[in-house]
């Protein structure tokens, strides 16, 4: 072994000699077998006679080299630790339950809080999450119990001033301290904004597109009662073929409508009684005349009625059974089965088609999102249908889930309780 800093050690060594002091020093040496440095703790303190002269020098020397490594390794981690802290990037809390017992610079300059109100334990979650967000916030903290993390979820926080900031909380528990938390806020305010403004876009363009289309439908009704009563039948076939890309432009324009109204929550049910047998036959009769490919079949009965909207209802269907026979291009057949018991009705459309890889079907009812195969992609569509979909059952107070096997079919159920007052 060759001292690494052996000339400070030893000017030290020298001093603590001619002082005659009690000695304590940390040094390295390398160890030339394995190419490294160790530290070593030497300590040292003199044996004296009576007189006070010092006889000899009783030393130690320690391999400290672990403890260092230790010590090292907890610095650097402190080090990130607060460098993560103290960033202005991301807003950082510690959570205890419901209570939030730290939080970084950053968080506090988002909420508007200050450190005092922090101490003061006026920062708590409960407090600062605005009543349409409370579900969502509870589920996530059941979900930290049950899974020791929150997946990043969007929610809103009320700031200190009352206003409300949408943001992007994610947390994990901490490892040692079952009852802590460490969560971390994004601001999300720019792209809630962008949103917004989509949004806005949106719901103008489909208000502009809607009129001149039902000025147009009008005249094309009229120009072909016109040509009707003076027998030019080929300009009444000619006429007639515009008729088609008018109704899926009307539809497209109506489910823009539908999209925007739910995002305002402005989407409005009827409250009337619904023969669902007799609907659900109606809404497969008129898919048949319209498809060319496949045989719509129903099986089962629902005789039930349902305190619901008629409309919504049939375009809950309308939609399954249309996407079952667009996303099963080879298949000749899309089965309708419906089933009853004394609470519920239960209403299935299955499909032998394309079917929905695992990891995006949660992700179709979202709005405008595409499945993206390359098979899928090639068929046309907006991604609103699902959606829409989706908002009608749970206003009727109904779920929809899927089954589905990729290139064997897929299997919406859509299951309605049978009667509701609301
Ligand atoms: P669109 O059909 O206009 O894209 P939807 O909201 O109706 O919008 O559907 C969303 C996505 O879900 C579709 O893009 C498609 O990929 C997938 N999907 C819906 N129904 C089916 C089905 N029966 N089989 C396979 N994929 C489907």
């Amino acid at each position: 072994m060759h001292p690494h800093d052996y000339g400070h050690t030893l000017t030290v060594w020298r001093h603590v000699l001619a002082t005659s002091e009690s000695y304590e020093i940390e040094y390295r040496l390398k160890d030339s077998n394995a190419g490294s440095y160790r530290w070593f703790l030497a300590r040292g303190m003199p044996v004296r006679d009576e007189t006070g002269q010092i006889l000899k020098w009783f030393g130690t020397c320690t391999d400290i080299d672990y403890q260092k490594r230790i010590e090292e390794a907890l610095r650097q981690s402190q080090e990130r630790a607060s460098t993560l802290m103290n960033s202005s990037i991301i807003g950082i809390h510690i959570l205890e339950g419901e209570q939030m017992v730290d939080a970084n610079d950053t968080f506090l300059r988002m909420t508007g809080y200050t450190r005092e109100d922090l101490r003061e334990g006026r920062m708590n979650v409960r407090h600062m999450t605005p009543p349409d967000y409370l579900a969502r916030t509870q589920q996530a903290h059941q979900e930290l119990a049950r899974h020791r993390s929150i997946i990043p979820y969007e929610k809103e926080y009320v700031c200190k001033d009352g206003s409300r900031l949408p943001v992007v909380v994610g947390a994990v528990a901490l490892q040692h301290h079952p009852f802590q938390a460490i969560g971390f806020v994004l601001d999300n305010s720019a792209r809630k904004e962008l949103e917004r403004s989509k949004d806005d876009f949106i719901n103008m363009a489909s208000h502009e597109l809607r009129n001149p289309l039902a000025a147009l439908k009008m005249q094309t009704q009229l120009v072909r009662k016109r040509l009707e009563r003076q027998s030019h039948h080929e300009a009444v076939t000619a006429l007639s073929r515009a008729e088609g890309p008018i109704k899926q432009l009307e539809r497209l324009i109506g489910e823009l409508l539908d999209v925007s109204k739910i995002q305002a929550g402005r989407l409005e049910y009827r409250q009337e009684t619904v023969d669902l047998d007799a609907l659900l036959h109606e809404v497969a009769d008129t898919m048949q005349q319209l498809s060319t490919t496949h045989t719509i079949v129903v099986r089962g009965a629902a005789p039930r009625l349902l305190v619901g909207d008629k409309d919504r209802l049939g375009q809950v269907f309308t939609n399954l059974i249309s996407n079952a026979i667009k996303y099963s291009p080879g298949a000749e057949t899309v089965e309708m089965d419906l089933d009853a018991s004394p609470e519920t009705v239960t209403i299935s459309v299955h499909d032998h088609g394309l079917g929905i890889p695992r990891e995006q079907r949660d992700k179709i009812f979202e709005r405008f999102y595409r499945a993206t195969g390359p098979k899928q992609r090639a068929i046309p569509g907006l991604g609103m249908g699902l959606y829409i979909v989706a908002e009608i059952v749970k206003r009727h107070g109904g779920t929809i889930t899927v089954d589905s096997e990729v290139g064997k079919g897929s299997t919406f159920t859509v299951t309605l309780p049978k009667k509701r007052d609301a």
